[in-house]
């Protein structure tokens, strides 16, 4: 009897995926094995939101195969220890495996495909299942190993011709007598967010399903309005795989019109990061681009940065988009560039601190698009505009005219109306009184001059 071993990791799906449909072609019996990787926790990544949401995806993975014959095998500990003796328990030859970006990942590839060996057994890995093009699989002439802009990569990818996505199995066999650690129960597992989103496959389908039908044409006009709150809101997903790139980026083809096009367009950035990534590992913690920056960070802006995580800057498009991180474990993009501008350019702190302020409640942080993106905005990743400063009062007033999205999430500035909402500190001191909210901690134009400063003139606004 032929046994195949399928090790899921951030691809927590049964639809278009590769993985699987391979090893169910060549084996009578498969293995869906999901390792809770001790490493992941032991580097910090394993964040409350993203375990809650995990939690969701692995035991709404196990419904899926479950209703086609099948379970998902749960194991705990080093991730290649685990999966060497669950293909000795289960006398598989092969381990199917999605092809992995960062460093980690590629490291547990290379560890896993030795110590299979050591064994008589086979790995097989699998491109276009994390992402829709794989890392390296366009490059720029040249002999660059990676494309360092975005521009030309978004040209060179739309040309590639993506696989048809593949249907779910009809049928998974699972070996007997394969023990499994428990899926931990609902309120075992809780996130920080009071307002986090479910996780797995079959909230990640229905999302899609709604918002394919509800939300895609109006998406290039939309994805900037800060209330309207129009994106898809499927980065999670994408993040744990419970949905995959190609199935989207065909779905959204199919659609047609000008939200789809921008959205696959959303969805590059998406690869782009993480061919970025894949061919600098380092990136991850260090510059991409280096500028000699003389970055501010906890010993030197330790109030500002407190506060800058509180929500409670005295800059409300800022404060507002940081609570709806603290409250949901998610953040409007707009609202993500213009809380790391703020930080990165207008308080001149280190990246690194925002970055990992994100990681700790992104239910959709992901090295990848998380690093490189705080990159981007601090410019030392790949803007092309590295000096730019978004100004907060400019970007409330153009993203959110009325102040919707700012009174949502700040509710002591409810009695707010007009431009005034984004420059509370314009009204006059008995009005501001009557609010609980802070004077603004850093005056825009003082921070512009030591950003320029630090990083030896050149800023530009926004
Ligand atoms: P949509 O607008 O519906 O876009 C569809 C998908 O395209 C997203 O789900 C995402 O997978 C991808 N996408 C969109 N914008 C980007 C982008 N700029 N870079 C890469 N992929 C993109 N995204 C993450 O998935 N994880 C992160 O940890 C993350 N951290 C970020 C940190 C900063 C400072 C910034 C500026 C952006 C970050 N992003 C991150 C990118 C982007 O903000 C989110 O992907 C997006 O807001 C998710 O919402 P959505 O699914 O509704 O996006």
């Amino acid at each position: 009897m032929q046994v195949s071993v399928v090790l899921f990791t951030a691809d927590l799906r049964v639809h278009d995926h590769p993985p699987l449909r391979a090893a169910l072609a060549a084996a009578e019996q498969v293995v869906p094995l999901f390792v809770r990787d001790r490493a992941i926790a032991a580097a910090g990544f394993a964040a409350p939101n993203r375990e809650a949401f995990l939690r969701d995806c692995l035991t709404d993975l196990d419904a899926e195969l479950r209703a086609r014959g099948g379970r998902l095998v749960v194991r705990s500990g080093d991730v290649v220890a685990q999966t060497c003796r669950v293909a000795a328990q289960a006398g598989a030859g092969e381990v199917h495996v999605a092809a992995g970006v960062s460093d980690y990942a590629q490291r547990r590839e290379e560890r896993l495909r030795a110590a299979l060996e050591r064994d008589g057994r086979r790995l097989r890995v699998h491109d276009a299942v994390l992402t829709a093009v794989p890392p390296g699989a366009v490059t720029p002439s040249g002999g660059r190993d990676h494309f360092a802009v975005f521009t030309p990569y978004f040209r060179a990818w739309s040309r590639q011709s993506l696989r048809d996505p593949l249907p779910a199995p009809r049928a998974v066999r699972v070996p007997d007598g394969l023990d499994s650690a428990p899926i931990p129960a609902a309120d075992r597992v809780r996130g920080r967010s009071p307002g986090l989103a479910a996780g797995g496959e079959r909230a990640g389908r229905r999302r899609l399903t709604n918002w394919r039908r509800s939300g895609l044409a109006a998406y290039a006009t939309g994805h900037d309005d800060l209330p309207g709150d129009a994106t898809s809101r499927l980065s999670p997903h994408l993040h744990f795989g419970t949905l995959s790139p190609i199935e989207l980026i065909a779905r959204a083809r199919s659609a047609g019109g000008a939200g789809a096009e921008d959205f696959v367009r959303q969805l590059c950035w998406r690869d782009f990061h993480h061919q970025v990534l894949a061919a600098r590992p380092r990136c991850a913690r260090e510059d991409y681009r280096p500028r000699d920056d003389h970055w501010r960070d906890a010993d030197t802006a330790g109030e500002e940065i407190a506060a800058w995580r509180a929500g409670r800057t005295g800059y409300p498009v800022v404060d507002a988009a940081m609570r709806q991180l603290a409250y949901e474990g998610w953040m409007h993009n707009r609202g993500r560039l213009l809380a790391a501008s703020f930080l990165t350019k207008t308080l001149y702190v280190d990246w690194r601190i925002g970055a990992r302020h994100f990681l700790d409640l992104l239910v959709d942080g992901d090295v990848a698009n998380n690093q490189l993106n705080w990159q981007w905005v601090a410019g030392t990743g790949t803007d092309t505009r590295p000096g730019r400063v978004l100004n907060p009062v400019r970007q409330g007033r153009r993203f959110d005219p009325d102040g919707r999205y700012v009174r949502r999430w700040l509710p002591e500035l409810a009695g707010l109306t007009g431009p005034a909402v984004h420059a509370p500190w314009t009204r006059p001191a008995a009005e501001r009184a009557r609010y609980d909210y802070p004077e603004p901690i850093v005056d825009l134009a003082a921070g512009r001059e030591r950003f320029q400063r630090g990083r030896g003139g050149g800023g530009s606004g926004g």
